[in-house]
């Protein structure tokens, strides 16, 4: 088991759940859409949100951000180690260092000279983009990137600082999972998952799932943030999700839907998606509940029979069950008002 670090009051590691991290995408300029930004995460489930801390200016922004949320902040500094001193100053919960570009070993244990003083918990993050060579297969890249993260640990270990989550990112599953595995091998720190600069939406969504739902799956990982090139609210909608689908939190009532065949009488696309609307509205959602729509009576209750209750089209109507029991026949054109009724009714 991961060692429990504390992030403000948020702790990892240990025994405690998978942590959300967003991060605010906003220029920082733009403080107020910064700020909602930042509120839009925390609604959305994030339970840390990272923000990039890169000149003195960013203090302000920092201690007016605190003011605005809830949920622990982590500065992300690079190259210049004085922001990191500004960032706890500014009362931030947390660092994340760059070992690939904060690495002059006196200034790297002045700084956790300060973290441990104010209980500041320090993220090694280490980055393949961060390294000026190339490597000739995943493993290779995968061996480096656990060897800095570790001789950077060490570092932070010597000065008895132990408050420290590690993340190990490339834009590619397998050194991402690799690297995530090396490391662990060795230490039990909280990792932080992610595969980075991910690519457009659908390739970021499969690369993300792949990344950190092989490590899951495997017992690795602490916190997750999923990383798109796309809003900051769908990356974490996105984690939430791969956190769900396999079983380690439950956020949201889960819709299961047939993928449709010559046996479909009805538009189920269109049906699934203005259900989906629907059932985002309701307040009792985040209550654990599957739902299956289908296209056909045939198989649809059979083909949906994990889920809590279904609905499965026919000739112009709907048949709405339990498991395998039929609790109501319904027009075509009520059943998602008679589907929704009924879920109404299983959440009470
Ligand atoms: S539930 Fe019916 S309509 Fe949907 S895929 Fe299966 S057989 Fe086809």
């Amino acid at each position: 088991m991961s060692r429990k670090v504390n992030i403000g009051k948020v702790s990892l590691g240990g025994k405690n759940p998978v942590r959300i991290v967003g991060m605010v995408k906003t220029p920082s300029k733009e403080i107020k859409k910064l700020v909602k930004e930042a509120q839009v995460l925390e609604r959305e489930g994030a339970e840390i949100i990272r923000i990039a801390f890169k000149e003195k200016k960013d203090v302000q922004i920092a201690k007016i951000l605190k003011k605005e949320i809830n949920v622990p902040l982590v500065a992300d500094i690079h190259f210049n180690w004085e922001l990191a001193f500004l960032a706890m100053e500014a009362g931030l919960e947390g660092i994340r260092l760059n070992p690939l570009n904060i690495y002059k070993k006196n200034k790297v244990r002045e700084i956790i000279a300060e973290a441990k003083k104010r209980k500041v918990a320090v993220r090694v993050g280490v980055n393949s983009g961060g390294f000026k060579k190339e490597f000739s297969s995943p493993l290779k890249l995968a061996k480096e990137m656990a060897k800095v993260a570790s001789d950077y640990v060490k570092i932070l270990e010597e000065e008895g600082f132990f408050d420290i989550i590690v993340s190990l990112k490339t834009s590619e599953v397998k050194s991402t999972v690799l690297a995530n595995r090396i490391f662990s091998q060795r230490f039990n720190y909280p990792l932080q998952l992610g595969v980075t600069a991910t690519g457009p939406y659908l390739e970021g969504v499969v690369k993300s799932s792949m990344g950190a739902g092989i490590l899951l799956f495997q017992g690795l990982g602490d916190a997750l943030r999923v990383s798109l090139t796309g809003s900051s609210k769908e990356e974490v909608r996105i984690a939430k999700t791969i956190l769900q689908f396999l079983g380690i939190r439950n956020f949201f009532a889960e819709i299961i839907s047939c993928p449709t065949c010559g046996r479909c009488k009805v538009d189920l696309i269109k049906i699934v998606e203005k259900f989906k609307k629907e059932i985002e509205k309701m307040d009792e959602v985040s209550l654990p509940i599957k739902i299956a729509i289908m296209g056909c009576v045939v198989n649809g209750p059979g083909e949906a029979y994990q889920a809590d209750i279904g609905l499965a089209f026919g000739e112009k109507r709907g048949t709405i069950f339990k498991k395998n029991r039929i609790i109501k026949i319904t027009k075509e054109d009520r059943a998602i008002k008679d589907l929704l009724e009924e879920v109404r009714n299983a959440l009470q």
